[in-house]
């Protein structure tokens, strides 16, 4: 049987299970905020009409001739329907099969999991996860859904219907032209909306910014009914209001707020916004916001949707990297262009001098409105780094050209407050060091705990320097890319390459010079470890601990190995050096062990607890607990 035979035979399907979870929810718990339903389908039809006018830049057959892109909705009193037409690409068999009876997104597990309970939010939430179809059965115990795709024949129109109960059925339908017609049979609970002022209402509140036209019949009174009859004349009934094209001065914050939920499903207001007119050799606007949250998919690099391309008020795509760099991704917001061609595609994006200026000229105002922020705002600043720094670092390694800029806006935690807060910058650290300190030191771990026990940190403790303590996954990358600050190296302390003894602050530290005897034992440990360590010497740095690892200046730190092993690579491996403290009793005591079992057991001892020290994991640790309970019981 080929496809267009059983293209006729009405067939029973089974949603698929998450499809039949979600609809259970939205039925029960989305009730008390049921008006969404229009939002979305309208919003559908939308997008339609947008994919429509897209393809048929390639494919210009496809249209229909002499029609404008329109969205009808209509009611009946006496069937109890309500029916959102569009003219839009529509939908084959398949497509109805794929898009009506599953749910695509990656995003459908994270949406069950972070329901809040709280039924305004999870509304919202529907929105966002871009399941807005279902939410149909809200107020409908039976959809329709009559469909033409733009360049099938007419008798390939489709008819999906179901009661959103777990199955749908799929049969020829009828209707002669591209184009999607939804039929909504609503439940008894929600005849109200048959109601050509209530659905007016519930338009204009929810999609007044719809780019397309929404038409209704016009209404008048009629003296013979008492009641509001239907004319046969359509009107439209949203006003294309695309805010950003209205001066600034005539938009109160709250338009801006209330502008920012709707287009971009998010149920907090945003943090702060930027809107400009752009004149010159391209002239557009631009209109961005900085969310208040991350959402689910900014952890994702690829996503790069938060942008969109308008050209003279008609949308033409979902942003991607063309217009901003992944590591703004997290910005919302739009950019309506008055020159470029109304046939852009994504490869003329690529390729378009005019789209990198606008890009360019972006990310500095982006860039810009979060440093105002940070100047004026403590607070917003608080929440905009906690929710969006770990992305924002990527810029140091991607954009070069911003670095400095975007390095003026990073937040650390350090050992001047000593909490795990991320409030102090590089401008405020260069600002408090010492006689003498030429480098901004840090130091890198798995977890602020682990960077904040170093013993690394003691003898910066006894000098009173402060030290940037890291431990975001990226950390380690940025700053392979970060090598100065104002004119100030970077440099970990858990790297060999510096020296803090002229530095006058704090207790002065005695370059002690090993004895004779130290030096003979140190030699003696060296030997023991030398499958483990490249060296083994005494230390300036230790205070309090017998010792500590470190690793040469052009090796990968032993953080960094970690990460990679942890991500499935295979970084080259090197040996540390051992550093250790002479004056510490633990040196003094190997020093008088004679056995050489014990010795070898003693000197291992001292490196795995100097790796364990600096949050790094042992690769043999029955032997570390036994060589202990030996050392212990004193075997
Ligand atoms: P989203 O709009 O976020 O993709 P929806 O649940 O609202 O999610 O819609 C699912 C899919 O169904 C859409 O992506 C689209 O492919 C298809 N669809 C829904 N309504 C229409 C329509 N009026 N015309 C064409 N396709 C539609
Ligand atoms: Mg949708």
């Amino acid at each position: 049987m080929n496809k267009s035979d059983k293209f006729l035979e009405p067939e029973k399907m089974n949603f698929q299970a998450e499809v039949k979870q979600l609809l259970n929810l939205m039925i029960h718990s989305l009730y008390s905020n049921k008006e969404i339903f229009l939002r979305e389908l309208v919003s559908n039809a939308s997008d339609a009409c947008d994919k429509l006018r897209f393809e048929s830049l390639d494919v210009p057959e496809l249209l229909s001739k002499d029609e404008d892109f329109k969205i009808t909705v209509l009611y009946d009193k006496v069937d109890h329907t309500i029916t959102i037409s569009d003219n839009g690409i529509g939908m084959s068999r398949d497509d109805v099969i794929d898009n009506l009876g599953t749910i695509a997104k990656s995003g459908t597990k994270d949406f069950f999991k972070n329901l809040s309970g709280d039924k305004k939010k999870d509304a919202q939430l529907i929105g966002q996860f871009g399941v807005g179809f279902y939410s149909a059965f809200i107020v409908a115990d039976l959809v329709k859904v009559i469909s033409l795709k733009a360049g099938l024949k007419e008798d390939h129109a489709i008819c999906w219907e179901s009661d959103g109960l777990g199955e749908f059925t799929i049969s020829r339908g009828s209707r002669k032209t591209h184009g999607t017609d939804i039929i909504l049979y609503l439940k008894e609970d929600s005849y109200e909306l048959l109601n050509g002022w209530k659905l007016r209402e519930i338009l204009r509140k929810y999609s007044d910014h719809v780019s397309i036209p929404i038409c209704m019949y016009k209404e008048e009174w009629s003296e013979e009914k008492k009641e509001q009859v239907k004319t046969t004349e359509l009107e439209v009934v949203n006003q294309s209001n695309a805010l950003w094209t209205r001066p600034k001065s005539e938009i109160t914050d709250e338009q801006y707020k209330d502008f920012y939920k709707l287009l971009f499903h998010d149920f907090n207001d945003p943090l702060t916004w930027t809107h400009n007119k752009i004149e010159g050799r391209n002239e557009y606007t631009q209109l961005f916001y900085i969310p208040k949250q991350a959402s689910f998919e900014m952890w994702d690099r690829d996503n790069t949707h938060g942008i969109k391309l308008y050209v003279r008020r008609i949308f033409i795509m979902d942003g991607s990297e063309q217009l901003l760099p992944r590591y703004l991704r997290f910005v919302r917001g739009i950019i309506d262009s008055s020159d470029l061609d109304l046939n852009v595609s994504r490869e003329i994006l690529q390729e378009s001098r005019d789209i990198r200026a606008i890009k360019d000229a972006s990310v500095k105002k982006i860039l810009n409105l979060i440093e105002s922020i940070s100047n004026n705002n403590n607070e917003d600043y608080k929440t905009f780094w906690t929710e969006f720094g770990e992305i924002l670092k990527e810029g140091i390694g991607e954009d070069f050209n911003n670095q400095e800029k975007i390095a003026r806006l990073l937040r650390f935690s350090s050992t001047h407050n000593g909490s795990a807060n991320q409030d102090v910058s590089l401008s405020e650290y260069i600002s408090r060091m010492a006689e003498g300190q030429e480098i901004i030191y840090y130091i890198t771990a798995d977890s602020f705990n682990s960077a904040i026990n170093s013993p690394h940190l003691e003898v910066f403790r006894k000098k009173k320097i402060e030290v940037l303590l890291l431990s975001d996954r990226i950390d380690e990358w940025m700053l392979s890319h970060l090598k100065e600050f104002e004119g100030k190296r970077l440099v970990s302390i858990a790297k060999d390459d510096f020296d803090i003894s002229k530095i006058s602050e704090g207790e002065d530290i005695k370059n002690l010079e090993p004895s004779e005897f130290q030096k003979e034992v140190i030699k003696n440990i060296e030997k023991t470890l030398s499958d483990r360590v490249k060296e083994v010497r005494v230390s300036s740095r230790l205070v309090d601990s017998p010792a500590c690892v470190v690793v040469e200046k052009n090796d990968l730190s032993p953080h960094l190995i970690r990460m990679l092993k942890a991500s499935g690579q295979n970084p080259p491996s090197s040996k540390p050096i051992l550093e250790v403290n002479s004056e510490h009793e633990f040196l003094k005591k190997i020093a008088t062990i004679d056995s050489d079992k014990k010795f070898e057991e003693w000197a291992n001892l001292l490196l795995d607890q100097a790796i364990l020290a600096s949050g790094g994991s042992l690769n043999d640790p029955s032997s570390f607990v036994k060589r202990l309970n030996n050392i212990i019981l004193d075997k």
